[in-house]
C-alpha cells in the first residue's frame, strides 16, 4: 500500500528533470535584483520564461564585402586596420577613429567615450575584426559604436547571425543573448512525447533542437511562425493545453450525476403556447442537451448563440426536463435587469402549467426573501431565476439538478471547477451570446461540451448600419426627433466609453442626457452603471412601457435587454468600443418585422484598427465573422474580456497562424487519452513532462483526486 501511495505522489509532482528550468532567473550569471525586475516584466522571473521569450528578428552579420562596396544602413563585418585617432575639440564632438580595409576608409564614431579606453581597444596600427551598422555621411563611410570589436585571433567569437529579442528599457539585446545562451545550456534532454508520424510528416526537429533553433536561427526564415522549429514548439504548447482540457472533460464525464429522462409532457405544453416554431438549430441543441442530461454523468456544456438566436427558450425547455423528474432548475443572469427579463418571459410561459417559478435577486429582501428561500428549500419552487450572486450567496435548494449561467463567457476553467467545489453538483449549461471563434472554444472551453445555435429565427431583417462623423450630430438629433414623434419607435443613445475612467464615462453620459433633454424634454431617460439597481430598473420600466422614448445610457444595456419598439441605436464615439461589444449592442435593436437602424458616430483621432472595426460592422452582422475579425485585430484575451480572469494564454503558439495545428492537437489529445487514459505508458509519462513543462499540470492532479 505504502509503495503505491508514494509512487502516486511522485507521479503527480513536477519531474525533477525539469527543475533547472523553473529556477529563478536570478540564478543565471549576470542577473542581479535590478535585471531580475526588468526581465520579470519583460518575460517572467524564471529560467523557463526566458526560454519562451523568442527572438522576433535577426541581425545578419555575414556581410563582409570590401568596404568600398558597403551600403548605407547595412550591417557590415570585416577586418580593418586602425589608421588614426581624432580626439574631439569640444565636449559636444564625438571621438573619431579612422580605420580602413584594402579598399576604403571608414570613420568609427564614439560619443561620450574616453580616448584612453579606445586607445586600448583600438590602438593605432592594430588589426581588428569589427561589426556594426554603416552610415554614409557626405560621401564618407561611418560606423557609430561598432557592435563588436574583436581580436583577429578570436574571429569566430562573434555571432554571424544574431537573434534580436523583443526588449524593454534597460535590457539590451546583448544581455538577452548571453542569458538565453545560459538558459539553453540548462535545458535537459527531454524524451520525445510526440508521435513519430507527426514529426516525420512535418519534418519537425526534437524539442531540444527546436528550442535551440528558435533561439539561434541561422536564417530569417527560421524566425517565421511556420518554420518547423517554431511550429513544433507551438504544437507542444497547444498539445499540453488540449490534453489538460481533455483530462478535465473526461473527469467530469466520469463524475456520477443524475440521469434525467423526461417524457416531454411539460415541454409540449409550453411548445403549444409558443407564438413561433423552434428553429432547426434550437431543436438540435435541445436534443444535445437532453442527451447529456439523460446520461448518468454530470453535464458541463457551453451553448453559443448570437444575440437574438433564441437561447432563453432553449433554457426553459431543457429546465423542464429537471422539473418533470421532480428536481429544481435555476437560471442565472449577470444583471438584475436581465434576471427580471428572463423571469417575465419564463413565468409568462409557465403560467398555466402548474410550474412554480420565482425571481430572486439582491433587491428582494426581508420577508419576501425569507419566504422564497423557505419555498426553495422545501422544493416548492421548480424554477428559480436570479443573478449570478445566487451561486455565491448561501441559497439552499432542495434538489437542484440543473443550473444555467447566462451570458457568462467570462468564467475561466478554474472558476467553473469552483462551482462544483461549492457543492453545486448539478448539470451545468453556460450560455453566451458572445460569438467565440472555434479556436478559442477549443483552448478556453475545451473542458466543456459544446453546442451552437447557428441560425437566427427566419424573417429577421438586417439592421441598417451607418458610420458617420460626430460633427453631424445635429443632423442626427433632428432626424431622431422626426422619427420618434411620428411613430411608436424608441431609441437607445449609447454614450462614449472612456477607457479606465468610469467617472468621465458618467459625466459624458450626464452631459449628453442634459443636452438631449433640451430637445426631447421628459421623453428622455438616463441609466448608468453607478445607479442603484432599483433606480435603474425604474428607468428601464418606463422605457419598456414606452413612457420614455429615448434612453441615454452607458454600456449597461449591453447584453440581453429586449424592448420591442426600440429599433434605433446611436452609439457615440463608436471608435472607442470593441467589435464584440458593438455587435452585442447592435443586437438589441434587431427585429423580425421592422426596419432597424444603428448609427455609429466616430470622432478623431481614429486609429486604423478602429476604422476597420467600424467597417466590419457596417458590412456584416454575422457574429462569428465579427468574432474572427476581432480575434485578428486584438488577440484572444481581449475578445473574451478575460485578460485578468483565467484566460489561458499561449507563450509560443499564435492562434491567428497556428489554428490548424490546434485542431490537430485537439484530435491527438483525444487519441492519446483513448489509448492511455491515465497517461501511464512510457509515452504517457513523457506527455506528463510536457504538461509540467507548459504548466498545464493542474489537470494531472485530478488523477490523484480519484
Ligand atoms: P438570445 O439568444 O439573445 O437570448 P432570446 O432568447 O432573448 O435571444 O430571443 C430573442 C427573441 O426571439 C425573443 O423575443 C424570442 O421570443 C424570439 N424567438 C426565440 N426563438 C424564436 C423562433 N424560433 N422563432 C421566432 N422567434 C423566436
Ligand atoms: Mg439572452
Amino acid at each position: 500500500m505504502r509503495i503505491i501511495a508514494t509512487k502516486k505522489r511522485i507521479i503527480n509532482m513536477r519531474p525533477s528533470i525539469l527543475y533547472s528550468l523553473f529556477y529563478p532567473i536570478e540564478n543565471l550569471a549576470g542577473v542581479g535584483k535590478r535585471y531580475a525586475g526588468l526581465l520579470s516584466s519583460l518575460c517572467g522571473n524564471r529560467v523557463i520564461d526566458l526560454l519562451w521569450h523568442l527572438p522576433s528578428s535577426i541581425i545578419d552579420r555575414r556581410c563582409n564585402t570590401a568596404l568600398i562596396n558597403a551600403q548605407n544602413g547595412q550591417i557590415w563585418s570585416g577586418k580593418i586596420k586602425v589608421i588614426e585617432h581624432v580626439a574631439p575639440k569640444t565636449k559636444k564632438q564625438p571621438y573619431r577613429i579612422v580605420v580602413e580595409d584594402s579598399t576604403e576608409q571608414l570613420v568609427l564614431v564614439f560619443f561620450k567615450t574616453y580616448g584612453d579606453t579606445l586607445s586600448k581597444t583600438l590602438p593605432v596600427g592594430a588589426e581588428k575584426i569589427i561589426s556594426g551598422k554603416i552610415e554614409i555621411f557626405n560621401g564618407s563611410l561611418t560606423m557609430a559604436h561598432p557592435d563588436y570589436i574583436i581580436d583577429t585571433s578570436n574571429a569566430s567569437s562573434f555571432p554571424q547571425i544574431e537573434p534580436v529579442y523583443p526588449l524593454t528599457a534597460g535590457i539590451s539585446n546583448k544581455l538577452l543573448n548571453k542569458l538565453t545562451s545560459q538558459a539553453l545550456g540548462l535545458v535537459p534532454f527531454l524524451p520525445e512525447w510526440l508521435d513519430g508520424n507527426i514529426l516525420e510528416q512535418n519534418k519537425w526537429p526534437d524539442f531540444n533542437t527546436a528550442l535551440q533553433t528558435a533561439h539561434r536561427p541561422q536564417d530569417i526564415r527560421q524566425i517565421t511562425p511556420s518554420a518547423p522549429a517554431r511550429q513544433r514548439l507551438a504544437y507542444d504548447e497547444m498539445l499540453a493545453n488540449q490534453l489538460a482540457l481533455a483530462i478535465v472533460r473526461r473527469k467530469m464525464k466520469h463524475q456520477k450525476g443524475r440521469s434525467i429522462q423526461a417524457n416531454g409532457v411539460l415541454r409540449q405544453k409550453i411548445i403549444n403556447v409558443l407564438p413561433f416554431k423552434l428553429t432547426k438549430a434550437q431543436q438540435r441543441v435541445i436534443a444535445e442537451i437532453d442527451c447529456d442530461m439523460a446520461a448518468p454523468y454530470r453535464m458541463s456544456r457551453l451553448l453559443q448563440g448570437d444575440v437574438g438566436s433564441g437561447k432563453t427558450i432553449v433554457a426553459l425547455l431543457t429546465m423542464l426536463n429537471a422539473v418533470e423528474c421532480g428536481y429544481q432548475a435555476a437560471i442565472m443572469a449577470p444583471t438584475e435587469i436581465l434576471a427580471q427579463q428572463h423571469y417575465e418571459t419564463i413565468s409568462e410561459l409557465c403560467k398555466k402549467t402548474g410550474i412554480q417559478t420565482e425571481l430572486l435577486t439582491g433587491n428582494i429582501k426581508g420577508k419576501k426573501r425569507t419566504q422564497i428561500l423557505e419555498q426553495l428549500a422545501e422544493g416548492n419552487i421548480n424554477i428559480l431565476v436570479g443573478t449570478h450572486a445566487l451561486f455565491t450567496d448561501n441559497v439552499q435548494f432542495k434538489n437542484l439538478a440543473y443550473a444555467i449561467i447566462d451570458e457568462q463567457h467570462r468564467f475561466g476553467v478554474n472558476q467553473r471547477l469552483n462551482l462544483s467545489a461549492k457543492g453545486y453538483l448539478c448539470d451545468i449549461l453556460v450560455m453566451t451570446a458572445t460569438p467565440i471563434p472555434r479556436t478559442l472554444v477549443l483552448t478556453q472551453f475545451g473542458d466543456m461540451e459544446y453546442s451552437k445555435i447557428d441560425e437566427l429565427p427566419s424573417g429577421r431583417k438586417p439592421v441598417n448600419t451607418t458610420v458617420i462623423n460626430l460633427s453631424k450630430i445635429n443632423d442626427i438629433t433632428e432626424a431622431l426627433k422626426r422619427k420618434l414623434s411620428s411613430s411608436s419607435t424608441q431609441a437607445y443613445w449609447v454614450c462614449p466609453l472612456v477607457e479606465e475612467s468610469e467617472k468621465i464615462d458618467l459625466s459624458a453620459a450626464k452631459e449628453r442626457f442634459e443636452s438631449l433633454q433640451k430637445i426631447f424634454g421628459n421623453q428622455v431617460g438616463l441609466v448608468h452603471g453607478k445607479m442603484k439597481e432599483t433606480e435603474k430598473n425604474a428607468v428601464m420600466d418606463l422605457f419598456k412601457q414606452g413612457t420614455l422614448k429615448l434612453l441615454v445610457s452607458t454600456t449597461v444595456i449591453e447584453v440581453g435587454v429586449n424592448v420591442p419598439n426600440a429599433t434605433v441605436m446611436i452609439i457615440e464615439h463608436a471608435e472607442r468600443f470593441g467589435l464584440a461589444q458593438l455587435h452585442q449592442l447592435r443586437g438589441r435593436i434587431k427585429r423580425g418585422n421592422e426596419e432597424s437602424h444603428c448609427i455609429l458616430m466616430y470622432g478623431y483621432p481614429i486609429s486604423q484598427t478602429a476604422r476597420e472595426r467600424l467597417e466590419t460592422l457596417r458590412k456584416t452582422e454575422d457574429g462569428f465573422e465579427i468574432a474572427e475579425k476581432d480575434l485578428e485585430l486584438r488577440g484572444g484575451g481581449e475578445v473574451l474580456g478575460t485578460r485578468q480572469t483565467g484566460f489561458m494564454s499561449f507563450r509560443l503558439a499564435d492562434l491567428s497562424v497556428h489554428s490548424d495545428l490546434l485542431y490537430t492537437a485537439n484530435k491527438e489529445a483525444e487519441l492519446i487519452l483513448n489509448k492511455d487514459p491515465e497517461l501511464k505508458s512510457e509515452r504517457g509519462m513523457n506527455l506528463r513532462t510536457l504538461m509540467y513543462l507548459f504548466e498545464r499540470d493542474e489537470a494531472i492532479r485530478t488523477y490523484n483526486a480519484g
